[in-house]
């Protein structure tokens, strides 16, 4: 029998506001993740557009939106540890933050970020409050051919405000690099807005754990207080040293989170589907072991 004219006007609403969130979508989502897919073969702009990806609140040199993913874990089942009192511990979800593409022409560190992004509803997954950054460097990576650096020719891997940054970041560039003007480190720490926008997330997110992709060395770098990871996939513990202004400089070795980068072992061809599945499922096993939930008091 079918339903009455007031009772279909009630479900047509009712799939409109089903349809809300994809219609309320940032309009700068879809050209973004337009021009990512024309860039990325990897990355389907249909995909894209359903990920809730959002426009953060700073953009690049060039005027390109810091596209950024909040995905909070699933609600906690109440802690079986009792407090003096009696209560239930109350833990907060250990935080996660993912980031994607810092050096413009490692394309493989956004593309395995997407399919990332995939899983992020499994039930292991869903543990964690994720926030994802999937390209930190839109310019580098826009650019014809795509480059290292940003707008404003800055390595944003030195850029970040470690306390050796005055004494050592410019005479490193200077003699160690021989002012190769891939390693520029700016001018001075936080010059550039990319920089000054991670480093925001990071202070008001505050992860227990960043995850950082590069290309193509390979391996896995660490840096911070938990014990560190030994092997993700294919890729091994190889400490690269430790760098005025970079990321896990400033992370692991300052602010005292652990800092994981996974140095892919291509700039531009994926790992294989199994391989970039492994590195997922290595990198959840050692932070459930690792990182424990905090406690609230
Ligand atoms: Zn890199």
């Amino acid at each position: 029998m079918s339903c009455r004219l007031p009772e279909r006007i009630a479900a047509t609403f009712l799939l409109a506001s089903l349809a809300l969130p994809a219609l309320a979508q940032h309009p700068e989502t879809l050209s973004w993740c337009d021009t990512l897919a024309q860039r990325l073969r990897s990355v389907e702009a249909e995909s894209c557009r359903k990920l809730g990806l959002e426009p953060g609140n700073m953009r690049s040199v060039q005027g390109r939106p810091l596209m950024i993913r909040d995905v909070p874990a699933a609600p906690l089942k109440l802690s079986a540890l009792k407090t003096n009192t009696g209560k239930p511990v109350q833990q907060r979800p250990a935080r996660i933050f993912v980031i994607g593409g810092i050096h413009g022409d490692e394309l493989t560190s956004v593309s395995i970020v997407f399919r990332w992004m995939d899983w992020l509803g499994e039930a292991e997954a869903r543990q964690y409050h994720w926030r994802i950054a999937p390209l930190s460097n839109p310019d580098g990576l826009l650019a014809r051919p795509s480059r290292r650096t940003n707008g404003n020719g800055v390595d944003l891997n030195r850029n970040f405000p470690t306390p050796d940054w005055f004494a050592d970041a410019l005479p490193y560039w200077k003699q160690r690099t021989k002012e190769d003007p891939r390693r520029f480190p700016g001018t001075k720490p936080m010059s550039e807005p990319e920089t000054r926008w991670l480093h925001q997330e990071i202070e008001r997110f505050k992860p227990d754990v960043i995850v950082s992709i590069h290309a193509p060395y390979g391996i896995l770098d660490y840096d911070g207080p938990a014990q560190e990871p030994r092997r993700f996939g294919r890729l091994n513990l190889n400490r690269l040293g430790v760098y005025p202004g970079s990321l896990g400089n400033f992370g692991g070795v300052h602010k005292n989170i652990p800092v994981i980068t996974i140095e892919l072992p291509n700039a531009t061809a994926m790992p294989a589907p199994k391989e970039q599945r492994q590195i997922w499922d290595d990198m959840l096993a050692w932070i459930k072991k690792h990182i424990v939930p905090q406690t609230l008091s």
